[in-house]
């Protein structure tokens, strides 16, 4: 029987060893914390009974994959939920913008720029499905549907700057760089339209909701289904070199590429090493968990009924902080992202207590305290929030790094989106997923299609690996 080894259990090592082990090979995923998942785990991190998500909290890029379509997680208790509005944007005065899964209601509330808004999404979410198939792939590909890659195609090449003001008012513009400030990128940079186009996109086509019971609700599924295809996971233990896999047929990375590197040593190609110790990280993360009494009081109506709430002010204003994290300076305001994930799980909260997840984009590294800078930004769009706050938590980029090897320098997307990067991740190869050793093979989010808890990399890498190694019967389309 093949047997095979995975580095790794966030949801891209659990998706290439449920496709492996589904394929019939031997599975077993080896996992350095004491707890599976790595991205999607949840846990109290505040208050008793308040249940955070610890990373990833939103999956609108999960929803309908060929992975999902692979594998029935819903029958392993994987549900999603949906906030009434996927994302929102208050701004200064109590004035805002929101995203409705609906692009004519979204469009209604942005008023006379409604317009430009709805020329925009209405015919790419009309599209979506197709335009997903290719994303979420290696970027170089023969694209099966060409026509409708060619609209996405062309908004993502424009810097997101560009694309804001195309949409004709400062409600709409704020909202656009909020959603392609997902890409820790400066938003005047070519190709920095990309994810946000994507991710805008997707909360009409697919909505942005959470799981139920809490983003480990993924990994817990992707787990019982591999344990019932045979497969095992063993936490606790740290690979750092080939002799740990030297019994396995198959090797799958669910690592960085400067960790890959590390763990195959002498074995991988220099060309290989070489780019991949080259392979350049983003700006960090600096998170704080808030249990907050009765919610966030938002002055902008909707953004109170919405899952993820963009912090940041003005197109410009963003622009400039983003600018400043990627030189790696530390802004006054930062560009904070927060999640309401109760307000589509209310099983969340505990009593009137609800669970906020908030991160602020810091510089790679950053060894400052943020906390104070994302409460502000919080206040700043809902005055008397501080008084509510009845449990925090906070972790900086040197804690994130060290729950979790993969975000370098708090990273949390594991790889810079530069334009290169967005293309040709990790490095310039026909192949992706290959390392250049025999049987042994990269999935983790520095590989196509990038970050985001999809198991899409996984899942092509293991695919992969069955190809080359003669295993029939390869899962998906
Ligand atoms: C704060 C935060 C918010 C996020 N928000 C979202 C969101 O809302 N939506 C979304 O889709 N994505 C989000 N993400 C990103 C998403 O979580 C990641 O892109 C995704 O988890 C990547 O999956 P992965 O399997 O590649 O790696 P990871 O999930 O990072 O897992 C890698 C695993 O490998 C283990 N590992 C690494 N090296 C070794 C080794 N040598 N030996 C053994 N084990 C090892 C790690 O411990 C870890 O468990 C967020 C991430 C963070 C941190």
């Amino acid at each position: 029987m093949t047997t095979a080894v995975v580095v790794g259990s966030g949801p891209n090592g659990l998706a290439a060893a449920l496709t492996l082990a589904a394929a019939g090979v031997e599975v077993e995923v080896l996992e350095a914390a004491d707890e599976i998942g790595g991205g999607t785990r949840s846990g109290h991190y505040t208050v008793d009974g308040v249940l955070h998500d610890e990373c990833s909290g939103f999956h609108p890029l999960a929803v309908d994959t060929a992975f999902s379509r692979a594998f029935d997680l819903a029958a392993e208790g994987l549900a999603w939920r949906w906030p009434e509005v996927q994302y929102a944007h208050p701004l200064d005065g109590g004035s805002g913008a929101a995203v409705w899964r609906d692009v004519d209601r979204t469009a209604q509330a942005l008023g006379e720029s409604g317009a430009a808004y709805r020329r925009l999404f209405g015919p790419l979410s009309d599209r979506f499905d197709k335009i997903a198939t290719e994303f979420l792939q290696p970027i170089v590909h023969v694209p099966r549907h060409p026509i409708a890659l060619a609209g996405f195609g062309v908004a993502s090449l424009l810097p997101a700057t560009w694309l804001g003001r195309m949409l004709r008012s400062p409600e709409s513009a704020a909202l656009f760089a909020g959603v392609a400030a997902h890409a820790f990128r400066p938003l005047g940079s070519p190709l920095s339209s990309a994810i946000g186009v994507a991710l805008g996109t997707a909360a009409h086509r697919y909505g942005w909701p959470v799981a139920e019971g809490g983003t480990a609700a993924i990994s817990r599924a992707m787990e019982q289904l591999l344990a019932e295809h045979g497969g095992k996971v063993t936490t606790g233990v740290r690979v750092t070199g080939r002799d740990q896999l030297a019994h396995a047929d198959i090797v799958m990375l669910d690592t960085t590429p400067g960790a890959a590197a590390d763990i195959l040593g002498d074995a991988l190609p220099p060309r290989v090493a070489r780019a991949y110790r080259r392979y350049r990280y983003g700006p960090g993360a600096f998170q704080v968990a808030l249990a907050v009494e009765g919610g966030i009081p938002w002055t902008h109506e909707p953004t109170r009924a919405a899952g993820t709430v963009h912090l940041g002010g003005s197109m410009a204003q963003i622009a400039t902080a983003e600018r400043e994290v990627w030189r790696g300076r530390m802004p006054e305001r930062p560009f904070v992202l927060l999640g309401q994930q109760s307000q589509a799980d209310p099983g969340r909260r505990a009593g009137d207590v609800h669970p906020i997840d908030a991160y602020a984009h810091v510089p790679s590294g950053y060894d400052g305290d943020a906390t104070e800078a994302i409460l502000a930004q919080i206040e700043r769009f809902a005055p008397g929030v501080r008084e509510r706050v009845v449990g925090m938590s906070v972790r900086s980029t040197e804690q994130i790094t060290r729950d979790n090897a993969n975000y370098v320098g708090g990273d949390i997307v594991t790889g810079a989106n530069t334009p290169r990067q967005l293309i040709f991740r990790p490095r310039v190869a026909l192949d992706p997923y290959a390392t250049g050793v025999p049987g042994t093979w990269l999935c983790s989010a520095a590989t196509p299609p990038g970050a985001g808890a999809h198991g899409m990399c996984g899942h092509l890498a293991a695919r992969r690996a069955l190809r080359r190694a003669g295993i029939a019967g390869t899962i998906g389309p």
